[in-house]
């Protein structure tokens, strides 16, 4: 049978762009379909932005610290407008590039939104259109949410709109204790504002080392952000131009904006995937096996919206590894352990492998070699913080099982020592190491004592 395209892939981020791109470089007849804008989360409102106003957000103690390497600098004002305009210049030249490489790789574009009428065919809602194609991919990625229970949810924001908002807000409320919430928690405080963190568990970062948790929650509170743990928000209140929450304990705190970080859903609906045979997890993401087959033949899926490891890079391999499964006929599945990661709040925390809690359940003997120690910069600045580094190590293999660092740098350091982690090295390979002096990465060659 004769299709309109050899693959139609729904959703144009990172892993919808790779998958396509590669495909078309294969030989195929390849089309992305895509409702706003080319680039998704990662490029227009995720990381990339995010990054930039992470950098933004660091000026002012970089400001503070050169007084102690003797610089004056007359009192520093930010300009949130300039910010905001800058970043979108570049976002928009980035988006600009996305769009390029399709088309140079000979893919087609359709800003349209795309709802499946059966296995092998997608209606473009605003053309009125319908297309055909062999292979269809699901990479609509995911979306934040508002808890639905919360009175007046809808006078609260996301990071969607936390790139838009037309003023730094004076005063601001972050929800939720992962990712999003201790980087935006780290953006508005560093850029001025009063930064109040809301977070129902008992602790932040669930999922990473106990540890790192308790310090980085330690590091953001001395930096001034003042942190809620166990506590949740009940209803919202417009009150004179601002917004009067109130918190599970019974307080109430006026605040500009209330920014919720709780998670992301997969954005599966919609999309016709119940006139297809497409399959859901409980959490309603598109359920796929290790090529990223979901249960009908012809559909894939790979990123966020299959909810596996929600990161950038990691929908890239998928995407990759779906081009070379059904377009290079090379089946390639992707691998999802030890995957480093960052959370680019301030101070910064870059990790990989197993937490010294996932190997002690894992392993019988488990050794842990740690540090806390005042960067070489603070010696000077007086800055009040300290690096923390831990290494994770199988007791019988010697096998270095994870690495946790929290302080500056702390995301470039990691991605480094995953390709050792990666090549299963053990402790006396770091130990053979020669440290690179002076800098804080040395550090991690160097712990010789077991905790
Ligand atoms: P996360 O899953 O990281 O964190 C969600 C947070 O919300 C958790 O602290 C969770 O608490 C809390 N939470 C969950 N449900 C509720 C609820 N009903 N009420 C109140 N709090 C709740 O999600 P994020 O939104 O921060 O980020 C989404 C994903 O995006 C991340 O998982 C990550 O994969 C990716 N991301 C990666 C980044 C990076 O690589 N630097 C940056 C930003 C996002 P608890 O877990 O304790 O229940």
């Amino acid at each position: 049978m004769d299709y309109d395209f050899d693959l139609l892939t729904i959703g144009a981020g990172s892993g919808g762009v790779r998958a396509t791109r590669m495909a078309a470089t294969y030989g195929a007849k390849a089309a992305v379909v895509e409702e706003y804008r080319v680039g998704g989360t990662c490029v227009i409102r995720g990381c990339v932005p995010k990054k930039l106003m992470v950098y933004a957000s660091r000026y002012g103690e970089d400001f503070d610290d050169a007084a102690g390497f003797g610089w004056h600098v007359p009192h520093a004002k930010f300009d949130w407008a300039t910010l905001i305009a800058n970043k979108d210049r570049e976002i928009a030249r980035l988006e600009g590039l996305y769009r390029k490489n399709l088309g140079g790789a000979g893919a087609a574009i359709f800003e349209d939104r795309a709802v499946l009428r059966d296995p092998h065919t997608v209606h473009l809602l605003k053309a009125n259109k319908t297309l055909t194609a062999k292979t269809v991919l699901i990479a609509t990625g995911g979306r934040p949410w508002i808890p639905e229970e919360i009175e007046g949810n809808d006078l609260a924001i996301t990071s969607n709109e936390a790139f838009h908002l037309k003023d730094l807000p004076r005063c601001v409320m972050v929800v939720g204790g992962g990712y999003i919430a201790i980087e935006f928690a780290g953006i508005f405080k560093g850029l001025g504002s009063r930064t109040v963190l809301v977070h129902h568990g008992d602790e932040v970062l669930r999922g990473f080392d106990r540890e790192i948790r308790e310090r980085m929650r330690h590091e953001m509170q001395k930096r001034g952000i003042d942190v809620h743990l166990k506590s949740s928000v009940v209803s919202i209140r417009a009150h004179n131009g601002r917004k009067l929450v109130r918190l599970s304990d019974g307080t109430e705190q006026e605040v500009d904006e209330v920014m919720f970080a709780v998670g992301r859903r997969p954005n599966t609906g919609g999309l016709g995937l119940e006139h297809c045979g497409v399959e859901l997890t409980s959490r309603r993401a598109v359920a796929v096996d290790a090529y990223s087959r979901s249960s009908q033949a012809n559909i894939y899926a790979v990123g966020d919206v299959t909810d596996r490891v929600n990161l950038t890079p990691v929908a890239i391999r998928e995407g990759a590894a779906f081009a070379e499964t059904v377009f290079n006929d090379a089946p390639t599945a992707v691998d999802h352990v030890d995957i480093p990661t960052a959370v680019f709040g301030t101070p910064e925390i870059g990790v990989v492998g197993l937490t010294e809690e996932a190997a002690r359940a894992q392993f019988d003997k488990v050794d842990v070699y740690k540090t806390a120690f005042r960067p070489m910069r603070a010696t000077m600045s007086g800055r009040d913080t300290l690096i923390f580094m831990k290494l994770v190590v199988d007791g019988a293999s010697d096998r270095v099982l994870g690495c946790h660092v929290m302080g500056e740098s702390a995301a470039e350091m990691i991605q480094c020592v995953a390709i050792a982690v990666k090549m299963k090295a053990t402790k006396r390979d770091f130990d053979a190491t020669v440290a690179l002096h002076p800098s804080a990465a040395e550090e991690l060659v160097l712990l010789k004592t077991k905790a």
